[in-house]
């Protein structure tokens, strides 16, 4: 390699990891911005009313159970008696989060074998499209 083409690649990487920092940026952004102007769920009666209500507005025909667990965070699961679940952390529960893990029940997300690829640049932006403005992508 030629030092001339060095530069470029040195170049071309340099700005493939810029536009990668800014999608991870936006993609957190914009989910931030809607968890903090979301309501937040207090209680396992609040998060269980919530997720009826985010459900049916999906138009979802399967049964979702929410469960709030003590910490930060929430994921969507399917269990091997082909039931759903969202679990939802208290000391972050919003119904924000609801929306965005019952998005990822809605589109079966977690049914697929999700590559790092998949889950980052089809099913999270889709989730987050969801939570944040309502986009069913
Ligand atoms: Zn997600």
């Amino acid at each position: 390699m030629d030092p001339n083409e060095f530069e470029y690649v040195t170049e071309g990487m340099k700005w493939l990891a810029i536009a990668g920092g800014t999608y991870f940026g936006a993609l957190l952004s914009i989910s931030s911005m809607s968890h903090i102007f979301s309501k937040k769920i207090h209680n396992q009666n609040e998060l269980d009313n919530v997720v009826d209500e985010e459900a049916s507005k999906l138009g979802m025909d399967r049964p979702v159970k929410g469960i709030l667990y003590l910490g930060h965070g929430g994921i969507a699961v399917k269990n091997e008696d082909g039931t759903y679940q969202i679990e939802i952390g208290v000391e972050s529960a919003r119904r924000s989060d609801v929306r965005h893990e019952l998005y990822h029940v809605h589109r079966e997300d977690f049914d697929r074998p999700l590559s790092n690829f998949r889950y980052w640049f089809v099913a999270e932006p889709r989730a987050i499209a969801y939570q944040a403005f309502g986009l069913k992508l």
